[in-house]
């Protein structure tokens, strides 16, 4: 048989023509040159409309080039081997070696090509760089301000929790932060983490959480919502003593969920519940830095006499239910002109 082309005299023909003949049009084509845009900030490189973080440039390009590679309709299967070679920062020169198959017919083809690196800002580096935030942590003390150890138990809170959650997410971070009106603001990147977090400081402290969304415009054609939690702290705290219509209590517990407060009524010994708006109205005395030792003189069933921790002259106290002294001293605690024994916990 002969090639209908070519003329020459073989067995192997397919639609009239020789082996290299048939082949003689297959081809593949690649575009002049291939655009990679790479986050001048964090070196992610864009992949359609996602960014991959610490890219495998090799690989990058290399998908890159089979995504842009358009084979001739003759060509079944191919491979190809890339060579790159580094022009300028910028600029990497691509040869390819590649292999077109087409029935049992095979044929070698070199392509030259150009990677361009472009410079870009990931969606992170952009949030990072433009105060993106999508929620506000407030967190306000009922009075005054925050003490100087609930402001570090809340800046450590939010810092390990965005720690935690942020692992290789890196779209989790905190914008910034402001410390104003005696408290602390937390500017968020997640609403989600910061609804949990606003949730956890606020069981932390007993406090309460109050929850406000503001239209801050549309993405994709969804509102987009701005959120603040406003955690306010109590000026109390578990074990501090208060006052309320001149009887003292010692907080024992504080339910976030319930509002409800337990105390002590350090008079009775009686355990009380009020609810948290109930003790916006308590005179806050202090925590256990304010029990005194005062010295045990006698004793008997129902009284105690000791002498006063400060004027040292003697007072007769009344025994708390079950109470039972131990050593010399009796813990007791002052305000105005009453003293009362501490009951043991
Ligand atoms: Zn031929
Ligand atoms: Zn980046």
């Amino acid at each position: 048989m002969f090639c209908v082309e070519c003329g020459k005299e073989t067995e192997d023909i397919r639609e009239g023509l020789c082996g290299d003949c048939y082949m003689a049009d297959a081809d593949i084509k690649i575009p002049s040159s291939l655009d990679i845009e790479v986050c001048t900030t964090c070196g992610a490189v864009k992949d359609g409309h996602r960014w991959i973080e610490r890219p495998d440039m090799e690989t990058v390009m290399l998908q890159r080039i089979d995504g842009s590679l358009e084979p001739t309709y003759k060509v079944d299967r191919y491979s190809f081997a890339a060579a790159f070679r580094e022009e300028d920062r910028r600029n990497i020169h691509v040869e390819l070696d590649v292999e077109l198959e087409t029935r049992d017919l095979k044929k070698s083809v070199i392509k030259e090509s150009r990677i361009i690196l472009k410079n870009g800002q990931c969606r992170v580096c952009s949030r990072v760089h433009g105060h993106y935030y999508e929620a506000i942590i407030q967190v306000r003390p009922t009075l005054r301000e925050l003490t100087e150890e609930q402001m570090t138990t809340v800046k450590e809170m939010v810092n390990r929790e965005v720690k935690v959650k942020r692992g290789d997410e890196r779209s989790i971070f905190i914008t910034s932060t402001e410390e104003k009106h005696g408290g602390i603001d937390f500017y968020m990147s997640d609403n989600g983490v910061s609804k949990k977090l606003a949730k956890r400081i606020a069981e932390t402290f007993g406090g309460e959480t109050t929850t406000s969304g503001k239209l801050a415009g549309m993405e994709d054609g969804k509102s987009i919502y701005k959120m603040t939690y406003s955690v306010r702290v109590p000026a109390y705290e578990r074990g501090d003593f208060v006052v309320i219509s001149d009887t003292i209590f010692q907080v024992r517990e504080i339910r976030t969920s319930s509002g409800h407060v337990t105390l002590t009524n350090l008079e009775t010994g009686e355990p009380v519940t009020v609810d948290r708006k109930d003790m916006e109205e308590a005179e806050i005395l202090g925590d256990e830095s304010i029990v005194q030792e005062s010295v045990l003189v006698s004793e008997d069933e129902k009284e105690v006499k000791v002498l006063d921790p400060d004027d040292y002259k003697t007072r007769t106290l009344v025994k708390p239910p079950g109470y039972v002294t131990e050593g010399d001293t009796v813990s007791v605690l002052k305000h105005m002109d009453k003293m009362l024994i501490l009951p043991r916990t």
